[in-house]
């Protein structure tokens, strides 16, 4: 299939030196990963490109839907930086007025161009953590169906390229349908949900560069067909390099949350993050400690197994508001791994009121933020 990816490419025309010249033959084509029926590649455009690159994109996916056999195609747009500029990044979208919160913001006028704010979507959250494994994904998905049951029109974007997980906390095992060149997310409990881990298998990893990862992202971002959200919550990838750092720069982010344990380790990490969304100028709404005191599943009783209160008096030693601590119990693992989230399976119970708790604080937050505007 690979040959007629490729054939079906030259056929796309670009100005270059060579008249009549394709391309593939301008050396544009890259990154070409075929996975069953779907297929991804790159468009790589030099900084000083004139042409009309969305058409491009959509002749080569059209081109290539045509193939028998493709049933998906994804190109993920990057641009070479022009001379002087900001590394292997793809260009910087419009960003969304400051929001004008936070100790740290800094003074005087903001010289970045403003972000391109997502059309029907009010707010975008960030979930993040600074280390994988603290349960930012099933956080997030709770947080979400939180959002939900306050009459809240949610959505959630899994933006971890590397683990996916919000699929098997949904438990959906379909992928999204393509309506007039739009992908429609699925609907699951009341949440419209999009993930990477949609078009990627997840034991076949593709390798993915910085800039495929941001382009394909914001096509995610801003070719979904979300509809009318109040909150896109983002389940951002664990920790704060390069591809985190880009994100929280490009995607139009409301705010953010942090997930953290209580270990000391992870609230370092914790801390990178903060500094991470302070940086780009993204106000943090506060932390939420999870796998805090554990309750047995037998006898009921607490233990403090990774100590207690350290995300809430780190959160008060920075100055950032503690959202709330959700203990570490097994009915949420169970939950969460069997694809309904405990605020779903047990919405009575005590720990859907926790996130229901830590939304209805989100919530207030943001709001304020928009008000603050
Ligand atoms: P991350 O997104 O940070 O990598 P996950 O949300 O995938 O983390 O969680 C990692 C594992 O921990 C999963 O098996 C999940 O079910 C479990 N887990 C997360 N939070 C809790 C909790 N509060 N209590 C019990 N298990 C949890």
């Amino acid at each position: 299939m690979h040959e007629q990816v490729i054939e079906q490419l030259r056929t796309i025309p670009v100005p270059g030196p060579v008249e009549g010249s394709n391309i593939v033959a301008e050396g544009l084509v890259s990154d070409i990963v075929i996975d069953g029926g779907k297929v991804i590649f790159s468009i790589t455009t030099p900084g000083d490109f004139s042409g009309d690159i969305a058409a491009l994109r959509e002749a080569a996916e059209a081109k290539v839907r045509g193939i028998d056999g493709v049933d998906n195609v994804l190109v993920a747009l990057a641009a070479t930086p022009a001379a002087g500029g900001g590394g292997d990044k793809a260009p910087a979208p419009k960003r969304p007025p400051t929001l004008k919160r936070g100790p740290d913001r800094p003074v005087g006028p903001d010289m970045r161009p403003p972000k391109q704010s997502v059309t029907g979507v009010k707010s975008i959250l960030a979930v993040a953590s600074g280390k994988g494994g603290v349960g930012k994904s099933t956080t997030s998905v709770n947080l979400a169906l939180g959002l939900r049951s306050l009459g809240l029109k949610v959505g959630v974007l899994d933006a971890d390229i590397y683990g996916p997980s919000i699929p098997r906390l949904f438990g959906i095992t379909e992928r999204p349908e393509i309506e007039n060149d739009r992908i429609v997310p699925i609907e699951k409990f009341g949440i419209k949900v999009m993930s990477m881990g949609f078009l990627i298998d997840e034991d076949s990893p593709v390798i993915w560069r910085g800039p495929m990862i941001m382009s394909a992202l914001m096509q995610l971002v801003n070719e979904v067909e979300w509809g009318d959200l109040d909150v896109l919550v983002l389940d951002m990838p664990p920790g704060t390099g390069d591809a985190q750092l880009t994100m929280a720069q490009q995607v139009p982010l409301a705010g953010a949350v942090i997930v953290s344990t209580p270990q000391d380790l992870a609230l370092i990490d914790a801390r990178r993050g903060l500094k991470m969304f302070k940086n780009v100028d993204v106000p943090v709404l506060g932390i939420i400690e999870n796998m805090s005191t554990f309750i047995c599943p037998h006898c009921g009783e607490a233990s403090d197994i990774f100590g207690h209160g350290g995300a809430r008096d780190e959160a008060g030693k920075l100055g950032v508001t503690f959202l709330g601590a959700i203990p570490l119990h097994m009915d949420i693992r169970k939950f969460s791994d069997s694809g309904v989230p405990v605020v779903v399976s047990d919405p009575e119970g005590p720990h859907a009121k926790i996130y229901r708790d830590i939304a209805l604080k989100v919530a207030a937050l943001m709001e304020e933020d928009e008000d603050d505007d």
